[in-house]
């Protein structure tokens, strides 16, 4: 039966939150909902929601987080569980700080609740039948992670609907984009780390693989690979 992805772009900084949804089940799980949460419950609401995972808790990904599980208490429904990585909690508790240096609203983006599962240990994401490898990124902040789906039975929908032909499929937040990589000028951001866990963590992926990234358009392992002019090796 397989996945289907429906990207919607959310909050001031063009975030791609993503809702997953495991076909055989109806579970369905809510990624970086950075804001826009209205829009984002009412598209969650034919399915399952069991679980918010954050690759990160910058206020782009992660800012809508408590009032979207405010949105299901309110409406009768189950609160799903917020799962993310402990290393980004100090970050995830600075969301209004930093909203407010942006000059944008602390109401529109809230701190982090503390999760209820962190990733730090945890190698599978299951939902449904669906599996996820927890991939540990670090680098664009400290406890970034990305999810891998290693079947070719998924759909995309919504925005960057493009799958690029490709088998495999990368939820990779902040770390890869089209023909570039995630800042590593914020604070606890660290330019070396991120290389090393693209290297490590996502160029061994097969290149058949569609990245689906935090922010822009999808592109591909391969195409990364063969073009990005952060990840040229120096002679
Ligand atoms: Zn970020």
């Amino acid at each position: 039966m397989g996945i289907q992805v429906k990207t919607v772009i959310v909050s001031d900084f063009e975030q791609n939150a993503r809702l997953v949804i495991d076909q055989a089940s109806q579970q369905c799980m809510i990624i970086d909902p950075g804001a826009n949460t209205d829009h984002l419950f009412e598209l969650s609401d034919p399915y399952d929601v069991t679980m918010i995972v954050l690759t990160h808790c910058h206020i782009d990904h992660a800012g809508g987080v408590k009032h979207l599980r405010q949105l299901f208490k309110e409406h009768g429904k189950k609160e799903p569980s917020v799962l993310y990585h402990s290393q980004e909690i100090i970050i995830g508790e600075y969301i209004e700080t930093i909203a407010l240096q942006y000059g944008l609203s602390p109401t529109r983006y809230q701190n982090a609740p503390s999760p209820d599962e962190i990733l730090d240990n945890k190698d599978v994401i299951e939902l449904g039948d669906s599996r996820f490898k927890c991939l540990f990124t670090p680098g664009h902040s400290p406890g970034h992670v990305a999810l891998y789906y290693e079947n070719d039975d998924f759909l995309l929908e919504g925005k960057h609907a493009d799958d690029k032909q490709c088998n495999h499929l990368l939820i990779a937040g902040d770390t890869l984009f089209y023909g570039s990589i995630g800042r590593t000028d914020l604070p606890m951001g660290n330019h070396e780390q991120l290389l090393e866990s693209i290297r490590t963590q996502l160029l061994v992926l097969p290149e058949d693989t569609v990245v689906c990234s935090g922010h822009g358009p999808n592109t591909t392992i391969r195409h990364e690979k063969l073009t990005n002019p952060f990840l040229e090796v120096p002679d």
